[in-house]
């Protein structure tokens, strides 16, 4: 037997009940909230990732897929979404139309982890991004958004930590500061952080294991290093949650993994137990220099990503999950009222009602479980007598009441009773 590969998982019954509905609410929101759809390439050149989620980046250090095509092309599965659009932003020469551009995508991710609980190796990430506004109010739409799309999901008690990196000036000044405080504790830090000490010092301020030192709780605090407009710019962007009701708490020790964030930086917590400690279910920030960085104009940006593998993981604890019923199962005998059948489901689908009928060659009797199984609603059940002159049979499934309508108007009585 063939087993899927370690770190992978097939999206069947009630995960891909889940799924769908997560989606199509995905789908739903960001229609309203006016963002465009997009969809990248899963596998981009290695380059494209080593240049914007950065080179001392967990991600990079050791979490892509990287391969060798064919062609000898350098290439990697694409571990986060914002590289290839901000990609196809510039390729596409986007910048020169109307700006912002709000996108969203929503697709699979590829990064080398051990699998666990709320995390595998390949997973599933809805994301917008904002390109080509410094708008506070953006910044804004971009917490709030997923916050309020959690909260329809069912999900309660939610907690948004936010922090403010500033801008690059900002952040040297900090990480001077930092490195020097934490000098004389090296030894102390974990082997992890004693590395990052050197290619990338503020991620030691996330890190899981020192975070809870005493070490990091006495740290300087990057919001003392900001300049007057960084700070005065984070105000607004929390006087603007503050208006929306958003339940925020500033965090000075969230940097995030990704090389090519300033100023706000956030995490959306959910507190539902079974998510242990991936709890951490949506995170984005400002990346005002990533387009130029990138090869194209000076574009400020702001995104956010979310897996929707811990949002499926939580709602189990919401409520009972069920299949969407089915309107109508279509019933038959003979091969006469099969050709009726498959004639009338292609009518009645056509006209927005969801259909099905046996194709295996049950019983009558097991066409009726198949469709208590099912939950139809209505049930059509054909017979060549009755369909001689012209009627066909109807069965409300719930009050068991039957009737008799004309062949002529069974699609419209179906649709309007359906
Ligand atoms: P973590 O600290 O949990 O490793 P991260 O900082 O690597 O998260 P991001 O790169 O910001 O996460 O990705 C955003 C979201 O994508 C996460 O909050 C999480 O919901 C989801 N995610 C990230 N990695 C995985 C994974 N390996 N499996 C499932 N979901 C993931
Ligand atoms: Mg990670």
């Amino acid at each position: 037997m063939i087993i899927k590969p370690k770190g992978t998982y097939d999206v069947i019954d009630k995960e891909a009940v889940k799924m769908q509905r997560i989606n199509r609410l995905i789908d739903y929101f960001c229609e309203f909230y006016n963002y465009e759809y997009i969809r990248t390439p899963i596998f981009e050149s290695k380059e494209l990732f080593h240049r914007s989620v950065g080179d001392s980046s967990d991600i990079v250090t050791k979490e892509t897929y990287d391969f060798k095509d064919r062609g000898d092309r350098e290439l990697t599965l694409r571990p986060e979404g914002t590289a290839g659009v901000i990609r196809s932003f510039i390729e596409q020469k986007m910048y020169g139309g109307s700006l912002p551009r709000k996108f969203y995508y929503n697709g699979t991710m590829y990064r080398y982890e051990r699998p666990g609980n709320g995390r595998n190796r390949e997973f599933t990430q809805f994301g917008v991004e904002i390109l080509g506004s410094n708008d506070p109010a953006v910044d804004a739409e971009i917490i709030s958004m997923p916050y309020r799309l959690f909260e329809e999901l069912g999900f309660k008690d939610l907690n948004v930590k936010i922090n403010n990196l500033g801008s690059r000036e900002d952040r040297d000044k900090y990480r001077e500061a930092l490195v020097n405080y934490l000098k004389p504790h090296i030894n102390e830090l974990c082997s992890d952080c004693q590395k990052r000490f050197d290619v990338n010092p503020l991620r030691i301020l996330d890190c899981k294991v020192d975070g809870e030192r005493e070490i990091l709780k006495n740290a300087p605090s990057i919001l003392d290093y900001q300049s007057e407009e960084s700070t005065n710019r984070f105000k607004k962007v929390l006087e603007y949650l503050n208006y929306l009701d958003i339940d925020y708490e500033v965090d000075d020790k969230i940097v995030r993994g990704l090389d090519y964030y300033d100023y706000t930086v956030f995490e959306i917590v959910s507190d539902t137990e079974i998510l242990g400690g991936a709890n951490t279910i949506a995170a984005g920030g400002r990346y005002n220099n990533l387009v130029e960085q990138l090869g194209g104009p000076s574009t400020p940006c702001m995104g956010f990503a979310c897996g929707l593998e811990r949002i499926s993981l939580a709602m189990d604890e919401f409520e009972e999950i069920n299949k969407r019923p089915l309107d109508c199962y279509i019933m038959y005998v003979n091969e006469e009222e099969k050709l009726k059948a498959i004639m009338l489901a292609q009518d009645l689908r056509i006209s927005g009602v969801s259909v099905d009928y046996d194709t295996t060659g049950r019983s009558l009797k097991s066409q009726f479980k198949e469709a208590d199984r099912n939950h139809a609603e209505l049930l059509i059940i054909l017979n060549s007598e009755d369909l001689k002159s012209g009627l066909i049979t109807v069965k409300d499934n719930l009050t068991k009441e039957e009737k008799k309508i004309d062949e002529n108007e069974i699609i419209d009585y179906i649709v309007s009773n359906g």
